[in-house]
């Protein structure tokens, strides 16, 4: 390959910022749900790129049609009409049964996009300090709205002050939610993950959804659902709310929709779609036709290969196994999830296990100190989940010997 690449990984990089918690290793390439190190390891991949490479990597009907769109026009602003934006918002509304969409770059930037829509639809209504309900072990992301809508102190440590209009509330208890909101005439909207996913994945029941957009309906609220990790068919379905067979007025997508390539998008229903005027919002990169051409051929191929019905049994498969694995054993408090998104819950603090399974030649992630995440790519196969299951088992099992003792 590319003889100019770094084939090492420098301890700590004296340039680039020191954010994140990184692993030894430097990935080079990648093929399906498999990635290969600077020095020729391999790892098989159940994190994909947190919850992103929806095709897995070096998918061979994505990367042409990449290829084919960088020949064309990466990006234009949007002072023109991209068609590509048409086409993708036509599918995204086919598939929401929703209205309209805004196209942004990130999860954050839908986020703030469905935040701002809250206030304004707050502020045509004439309430001048709109609230909004979020939720306790949530996360929006870390802008400073977004953070200060994140149930984590972590995230909000050292960035104070934060962002005020927030009710929060403990999530799939609504009564919870009426007694916190009794009264307060200044809530606009309830802003919720369908399942949270860095606060330790954990699913809103589908009957505490119905119940959100009843209270919602009842008193003229935005329903705003998160999809950002849990949507893309990661569930199998298409938007993880769909089992409990409500609708959401705003959804905030990113992650999966263009299989790697920063896309965001804010879907909206009838009561949310017009608040936006022109002038109330904008982005540089939002919308840019390769962004575009990555959604429109990720859903295309979705759409062909079945991969919603791939998620939902392959995670079934996944889910089952660990179940048979470890249900029971000292340690294990739960393992919970749906299609391919997936978490272990132990009762001890276990983040050695990413650098044990990356050791092992698996990839996966740990949040919210206790819960290993599984989020793969939506192309795994029954046998390559099988052998994140022989690789994690007996991993999982060392760790709570060691740390959770009969
Ligand atoms: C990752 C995530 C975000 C933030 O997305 P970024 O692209 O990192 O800004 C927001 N909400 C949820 C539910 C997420 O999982």
């Amino acid at each position: 390959m590319t003889a100019s690449l770094p084939t090492h990984v420098e301890a700590a990089s004296p340039h680039v910022m020191n954010t994140y918690g990184r692993l030894p290793i430097a990935l080079s390439h990648g093929q399906g749900c498999r990635v290969w190190d600077v020095n020729g390891k391999s790892y098989l991949d159940a994190l994909g790129g947190i919850a992103v490479n929806t095709l897995g990597h070096n998918h061979p009907e994505l990367v042409p049609a990449l290829q084919d769109q960088l020949t064309k026009l990466i990006h234009c602003s949007n002072y023109y009409h991209v068609p590509l934006q048409e086409t993708l918002a036509a599918k995204l509304v086919e598939l929401s049964g929703l209205e309209n969409v805004f196209f942004c770059s990130t999860g954050l930037e839908a986020n703030e996009a469905a935040l701002k829509l809250a206030r304004k639809f707050g502020h045509d209504k004439g309430i001048d300090f709109p609230e909004t309900v979020v939720f306790e072990t949530a996360f929006h992301g870390r802008s400073i709205a977004t953070l200060s809508a994140t149930g984590n102190p972590k995230v909000q440590a050292h960035f104070g002050p934060l962002v005020e209009g927030f009710i929060r509330v403990p999530i799939n208890n609504i009564d919870a939610l009426k007694r916190a909101t009794a009264g307060n005439p200044n809530v606009v909207a309830v802003f919720v993950e369908a399942i949270q996913g860095e606060g330790g994945v954990h699913p809103m029941n589908d009957g505490y959804l119905r119940e959100l957009r009843e209270v919602c309906d009842a008193n003229d609220w935005l329903l705003m659902i998160d999809e950002v990790q849990c949507g893309m068919g990661r569930t199998g379905k298409w938007f993880a709310h769909q089992w409990s067979g409500i609708k959401p007025d705003v959804m905030p997508l990113a992650k999966g929709l263009g299989s790697g390539v920063p896309i965001g998008a804010v879907v909206t229903g009838p009561k949310a779609a017009h608040i936006f005027q022109p002038g109330n919002h904008g982005t540089t990169f939002g919308g840019n036709p390769l962004a575009m051409r990555a959604g429109v051929e990720t859903i295309r191929i979705m759409e062909k290969d079945a991969l919603l019905l791939n998620a939902a049994t392959v995670g079934e498969h996944l889910r089952s196994a660990f179940v048979r694995e470890l249900q029971g054993l000292p340690g294990i408090k739960d393992i919970r999830g749906r299609g391919l998104m997936l978490g272990i819950e132990l009762s001890v603090p276990c983040a050695e296990l990413v650098t044990r399974s990356a050791d092992n030649g698996l990839l996966i992630s740990v949040t919210a100190d206790r819960v290993i995440r599984l989020v793969p790519s939506l192309i795994m196969t029954t046998v390559e989940a099988d052998e994140v299951v022989a690789i994690l088992a007996p991993l999982i099992k060392q760790l709570l010997q060691e740390k959770a003792p009969a």
